[in-house]
């Protein structure tokens, strides 16, 4: 039987109650079976991060640091505020190695990424909307992934969501040949030897040296990997369901502090739901913003340039651009 969609008004976010099916094209018995294992693959390999044969305070530093280098520079302020929103410009190179951060986060390619979330603005909170929490939390945090969806065919998605960012070859030659994965491949084995060669320099043993680069691999690519998931994913399900709202925007987006925090601004995800564009989802004075002082960072050094400013003042309504051809 179809359930019924609710119309759309600010008023029906107010009190959380709206709820969603789930997309018309997603077939809930079929899975997309190398999403599914990659993520449970992955938290099961980070969980030997809490074995005490393979800790390291150099480890838990290299995670920590990652997280900024790889999650911060790489997903929001690459594949987000500079691909996706083209909040900011700054060199073809620039963006180039900034897109292989982001490669590293095993969040898919640039192009299906940004695809993805163009299409999450287009829709944001109504049923074609690919990762709704509205459905239920955990279907717009994680299970959306690894659930068939046809409306996410790769060729369909980049023709209608992504032509700008393919017309640049490299963006390309990510997509074939699994070069994304081969990429992520060779980051396993760099950190892996990066924490062999701090053992074998600390000790001068064979076997401490493959241990410090197990625990250097385990904390530095797989911990790290699945702690910005799942900062990633909290800014499409916790700020679709909890906060407060500056906006009276057309979906359900709110800002959390919290995921703010963890996610070094991501979680002011109303304010960047009413102005897409701008490069700094921090509009108040204290809703600090790791990202975008980063952006700004680059633009003193004369690396970023065009940066894409909140015009609006809070508590406005602000219309929603959704031409899914344009950033968003
Ligand atoms: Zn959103
Ligand atoms: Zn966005």
């Amino acid at each position: 039987m179809q359930e019924t969609v609710e119309p759309i008004t600010p008023e029906s976010f107010s009190d959380q109650a709206r709820r969603l099916p789930l997309p018309e094209t997603v077939d809930t018995k079929s899975l997309r079976w190398p999403y599914l294992l990659g993520v449970v693959g992955f938290h099961l390999a980070a969980l030997l991060a809490l074995s005490p044969a393979l800790f390291r305070w150099s480890s838990v530093l290299a995670c920590c640091v990652g997280i900024y280098v790889f999650g911060t520079l790489g997903v929001n302020l690459c594949y987000h505020r500079l691909l996706t929103h083209r909040g900011f410009k700054c060199s073809r190179q620039l963006e180039h190695f900034f897109a292989i951060l982001g490669v590293c986060c095993l969040q898919d390619t640039p192009a299906h990424w940004v695809a993805v979330h163009r299409m999450h603005h287009q829709h944001s909170d109504e049923q074609p909307d690919p990762h709704s929490p509205l459905v239920n939390f955990l279907w717009g945090h994680m299970a959306w992934l690894w659930t068939e969806n046809s409306k996410l065919n790769r060729l369909s998605m980049f023709e209608a969501y992504v032509k700008d960012l393919l017309r640049d070859r490299f963006y390309v030659w990510l997509e074939r040949n699994f070069t994304w994965i081969s990429i992520n491949l060779l980051q396993w084995g760099f950190f892996f030897i990066i924490g062999a060669i701090t053992g074998w320099c600390a000790t001068g043993h064979t076997g401490e040296a493959m241990r410090a680069g197990a625990s250097m691999l385990v904390w530095g690519v797989f911990a790290r990997t699945v702690i910005v998931w799942h900062i990633t994913w909290s800014v499409n399900s916790v700020t679709h369901m909890w906060g407060y709202r500056s906006y009276e925007t057309q979906e359900s987006s709110r800002n959390n502090w919290i995921v703010a925090l963890l996610s070094n601004g991501e979680g002011w995800h109303n304010n960047h739901h009413a102005q897409p564009r701008a490069a700094s989802h921090g509009h108040q004075w204290w809703e600090f913003d790791v990202t975008f002082q980063t952006i700004r960072l680059l633009s003193a050094l004369g690396l970023a340039r065009d940066i894409v400013l909140p015009v609006a003042p809070a508590n406005a309504t602000v219309p929603v651009a959704a031409d899914p051809a344009q950033p968003l």
